[in-house]
């Protein structure tokens, strides 16, 4: 896919399923379910979508999926798959791991950043040695101190690594790192999500991180549970979905198993998905 001067590539580095309500919140199981029928621990299916975005001399990878080195309870918790070949996954696109020139990480939970580093002995070696990894100041601040709520989102280890290896790149506030890639900058997930918005008059992509996990989150109501502040997520939602309708901007799901893109349309005064590509 061409978006302005950038290539974008979408790959699946791995697969993984969480608590189908707690990823729909208050929104009932006899609405969800129907759409999304969770198995008999009552998971939902999820992905790990990563993208690929070359140009302007740059290569770079945004979000890396959970890695590897999980502990058992988690595996089972978690039911993670292939999440463990990033290098593999960014060959088969045909990019040399060697040439990423920058990991761009939307924030720090696992299933976005714990792929930084993989196992090494008793320890943790980084995946991209010496590449800067872009994250945003509140989220850094939050990820080393997290609450007691979304402690168990954050792998400690995996994110220590990033200052002690030297590749940590903070970012205060909205920022673009090149032309046509500018990173939006959002709190009602968790502080400091940063999502790229790429491309140029010919047509934009918006990674949607967690502010729209699925393509079922476009209706502002929809937020998940493990939102800290899910009224500040529903306006960041509402003020997003305008501007993606009028400028007609191409949605990327981050964990949507069954839909990798959409485009977003008017429909009345609500919003509705159209131009559905399955994932
Ligand atoms: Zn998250």
């Amino acid at each position: 896919m061409k978006f302005g001067d950038w290539k974008v590539t979408p790959c699946v580095a791995g697969r993984f399923g969480l608590d189908g309500g707690a990823m729909f919140g208050v929104v009932p199981r006899t609405m969800w379910g129907r759409l999304l029928p969770p198995d008999e621990l009552n998971r939902v299916p999820m992905v790990m979508r990563v993208l690929l975005i070359e140009g302007h001399g740059r290569t770079i990878i945004v979000d890396v999926g959970a890695g590897a080195g999980h502990s058992e309870k988690h595996r089972q918790i978690y039911a993670f798959e292939d999440t463990d070949h990033l290098r593999d996954l960014v060959r088969a696109a045909g990019v040399d791991p060697a040439s990423i020139t920058d990991v761009m990480l939307t924030h720090l939970h696992f299933d976005h950043g714990a792929g930084t580093a993989e196992p090494d002995g008793d320890g943790w070696r980084l995946v991209f040695p010496g590449v800067r990894h872009h994250v945003q100041k509140s989220q850094w601040e939050h990820a080393l101190h997290p609450n007691v709520r979304d402690r168990a989102s954050y792998y400690d280890e995996r994110i220590r690594i990033l200052e002690s290896e030297r590749v940590l790149e903070i970012h205060d506030g909205p920022w673009s790192l090149g032309p046509g890639f500018d990173l939006l900058v959002f709190d009602g997930h968790t502080p400091g999500q940063q999502l790229p918005l790429v491309g140029g008059p010919g047509g934009k992509m918006f990674f949607c991180g967690d502010l729209f996990p699925f393509h079922h989150h476009v209706p502002p109501p929809w937020v998940m549970s493990y939102d800290l502040f899910p009224v500040t997520a529903m306006e960041e939602k509402a003020r997003i979905l305008e501007r993606a309708a009028a400028e007609e901007w191409v949605f990327l799901f981050e964990h949507d198993a069954q839909v990798e893109s959409c485009r977003i349309v008017r429909d009345g005064k609500k919003f509705a998905v159209a131009e559905l590509v399955p994932g």
